[in-house]
């Protein structure tokens, strides 16, 4: 009984929240409607000024983000992966457990 009526009470919260879900997607669509009504002429520039910005901040964060290999050791989980001769593209051990690989490439390591 105690079951049924938690059971039941996960049903009303899941409903409750999914139809919170829908409600808030109807006011977003009918919002954006709204504005694509009311601003008609200004719909198009802005949307490709807003694809523009998103495509401009992409290669930003692309030519800021630094490229970082992938160290994590598969055997004791610590960031501890080198290479084992600089200039090889195969090859790691780590530094914190001793596993060693000859076969694993990992990306940018050699510039680490
Ligand atoms: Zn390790």
């Amino acid at each position: 009984m105690k079951v049924l009526k938690r059971r039941s009470r996960t049903i009303v919260e899941l409903v409750w929240k999914s139809g919170l879900l829908q409600f808030i997607w109807v006011i977003l669509v009918s919002g954006a409607l709204f504005l694509l009504v009311r601003f008609r002429p200004l719909f198009l520039p802005v949307l490709a000024a807003l694809f523009a910005a998103a495509l401009l901040f992409w290669i930003l964060g692309c030519v800021f983000s630094p490229a970082r290999p992938a160290r994590r050791c598969p055997r004791c989980g610590e960031e501890g992966l080198v290479k084992l001769r600089r200039g090889e593209p195969v090859g790691v051990r780590c530094e914190k457990c001793g596993y060693q690989d000859k076969t694993k490439y990992v990306a940018y390591l050699d510039e680490w």
